[in-house]
């Protein structure tokens, strides 16, 4: 007999668990039959492509015996098992980081059992109803030999020779004096009922020949006879999310690859606090045997927030974790479970667009990155995109909508989108002006990825997308100026052409390299903007700058054509400056307010507080006696 020290941050665990009050300690049988389930599902796996295992014909089971006169409850699998090596090492030192935050969040809380098991401390959890534990555990390797654990919940635990003589882990409880209500069958099979129902191997309680738990995994039944609830526990169980998810999945296909599929969408991007799930991958069984927790080929990288199981008959058993990447079935299922995915992604946004909009406002920057990367389910993904736009400010609209809107408005062909870093920064842009004075609805892309985006979606249905700043922007035959459009009686801001281009020279001359040029606009005609900026033609780089901007690296300003805007005020009192030989300062300290400020509202002005200086001069020169 030997006997070991628990590893510092066990004893510590043990401590808080032993002297907390347990609501709900019930769970310390969840957790045995979990990892019970986990070492059946080793060695299903294992004995697909190694005979060589100690008692192979052992029936996969977990049994859960009470014994009312020796007052234990023993919980034993035909998995696995474990060598004297691993029994001191799994059960000895927990290697996860988890611990460390679980004794914080557990510091002084009577209700620890809803965080225990979710940092992988589950199996301490025992001490919570037994003072005393055996482990009796005989590995399936052929020479290994059965080893017992011992342990009291304390400072220390013992290792020695156990007479186990099959295959498989016997964890023997002997119950404290307050937890005999766990030696009762009908307890023991509702717990199971209630935490394990869906652990896919049979769950004995005493004599009984039927198993306390469903088994069947809900995948390879037929939805019709689910009820939602049963979808609900399912993912909960799963992803140990408190939440219900958006919505589920839930497929079968035969041809041309025959799977069993259940998703969910969970209900936020951030995976639940608690979830075990931490990387992304769907669970993968062949023929119900689970091949890989987390398989990240069956679906596309931007559906990674996705969680759920996938099961084929179709997968050859002797698949291994290796080989099921480059295996032919799986490519076929990859292609039909992304394409089942996005058709019902569409369904839920035509039936219930509530319920989409909750997807999109969630996952809808996925849904851009697929338009990037997806090209064969490009025109899938596009339908799903949605928008805000200058005339659907608090309800998202889809491109159909905006097309089907725009067949009111004379004349127009494009898509117009403005980009920008909000949409209460972009609906004051100076581009908008010219397209609410004509009732011209305008997408707005506010998003990181929009930027992205707008590199591969160059149009729709045959309608292109066009930039509000773009150079060649002419909509002096689109739509009809408005009523309310804010236009300008012609003898209110008389400017004389020649004035006007002097001025113009003004602007060449004060901004120099800093713009590609200066010119008179055309399509600004309100009174509210005097100038904005616009790209000039072929500057692909337009939206990356942006992004380059967000993610605070070095940019350079683009060179941009300033357009100043004849019919307004400021414009042409600065033309009166130049004719009266005003102070250069003043013109040109306006000038350069003008240009800047235009920066600013589109989301370029590299330092807007450099700007406090100049306005400050601007300022004292306004209010000069
Ligand atoms: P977790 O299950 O989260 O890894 P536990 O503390 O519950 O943490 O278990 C620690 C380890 O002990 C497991 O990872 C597993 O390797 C081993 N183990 C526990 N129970 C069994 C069992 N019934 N059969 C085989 N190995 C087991």
């Amino acid at each position: 007999m030997t006997e070991y020290t628990f590893q510092a941050e066990i004893r510590q665990l043990l401590h808080t668990l032993v002297h907390s009050l347990y609501k709900d300690r019930e769970i310390f049988l969840r957790e045995l039959i979990s990892n019970s389930s986990d070492a059946l599902n080793r060695i299903q796996y294992e004995m697909l492509t190694n005979r060589d295992v100690r008692d192979l014909d052992a029936p996969l089971a977990i049994r859960i015996r009470p014994d009312a006169e020796a007052g234990t409850l023993t919980i034993e699998d035909t998995g696995v098992g474990m060598t004297r090596e691993e029994l001191i090492e799994n059960l000895g030192t927990i290697s996860q980081s988890g611990v460390k935050s679980f004794l914080e969040q557990a510091n002084g809380q009577n209700v620890v059992t809803d965080i225990i098991g979710q940092f992988g401390v589950g199996f301490y959890s025992i001490f919570m109803v037994a003072d005393r534990v055996e482990v009796h555990s005989l590995s399936y390797h052929p020479a290994a030999e059965a080893v017992m654990w011992i342990s009291e919940g304390e400072e220390t635990f013992e290792v020695q020779a156990s007479d186990r003589s099959h295959r498989g882990t016997a964890v023997v409880l002997y119950l404290k004096e307050d937890a005999h209500e766990f030696l009762e069958t009908h307890r023991l099979q509702n717990i199971i009922k209630a935490h394990s129902n869906y652990v896919a191997f049979p769950i004995y309680v005493g004599e009984d020949e039927n198993p306390a738990n469903a088994q069947q995994a809900l995948w390879r039944r037929s939805s019709s006879e689910i009820e939602d609830s049963e979808y609900i526990d399912f993912y909960k169980s799963l992803t140990l999310d408190f939440n219900e998810p958006l919505f589920h999945i839930h497929s079968t296909a035969d041809v041309p690859v025959q799977y069993y599929a259940l998703l969910f969408i969970p209900p936020s991007r951030e995976p639940a606090i608690f979830s075990p799930r931490r990387e992304p991958g769907l669970q993968l069984y062949a023929r119900k045997v689970l091949i890989q927790d987390y398989c990240t080929d069956l679906l596309p990288e931007y559906l990674n927030f996705i969680q759920g199981a996938v099961d084929s008959e179709d997968l050859p058993l002797n698949v291994s974790r290796e080989t099921v990447q480059a295996n032919r079935v799986m490519a076929n299922m990859r292609k039909a479970i992304t394409g089942r995915v996005l058709r019902s992604l569409k369904e839920l946004s035509q039936n219930t667009p509530e319920k989409y909009v909750a997807f999109w406002e969630e996952f809808g920057p996925y849904i851009k990155q697929g338009m990037i990367t997806d090209f064969d389910n490009r025109e899938r993904l596009t339908t799903l995109l949605r928008f805000y736009t200058t005339k659907s400010e608090d309800e998202l609209t889809s491109l159909d909508d905006y097309v089907q809107r725009m067949q009111e408005v004379n004349g127009q062909e494009n898509i117009y989108y403005v980009l920008g870093d909000s949409q209460s920064v972009v609906s004051r842009s100076p581009h908008l002006e010219p397209f609410r004075a004509r009732g011209i609805e305008v997408l707005y892309l506010t998003q990181t990825v929009d930027s992205f985006l707008i590199n591969s979606l160059f149009e729709y249905n045959g309608h292109k997308l066009q930039n509000v700043d773009d150079e060649k922007l002419d909509l002096s035959e689109i739509g009809e100026l408005q009523d309310d459009a804010q236009t300008v009686e012609e003898a209110d801001v008389a400017v004389e052409e020649a004035d006007l281009e002097t001025l113009r020279e003004r602007f060449t001359n004060t901004l120099g390299e800093r713009v590609q040029s200066v010119r008179i606009s055309k399509v600004l005609t309100g009174s509210t903007s005097p100038a904005r900026l616009v790209s000039p033609e072929g500057t692909i780089d337009r939206h990356t700058q942006r992004v380059y901007q967000m993610m605070d690296r070095e940019y350079e300003v683009p060179k941009k054509i300033l357009e100043i805007n004849p019919q307004h005020r400021l414009i042409s009192n600065l033309v009166g400056l130049l004719a009266e030989n005003a102070p250069a300062e003043l013109l040109d300290l306006s000038i350069e307010q003008i240009y800047e400020n235009a920066l600013l509202l589109d989301g370029l002005h590299p330092n807007p507080a450099e700007m406090v200086a100049r306005i400050q001069s601007l300022m004292e020169a306004a209010t000069k006696k």
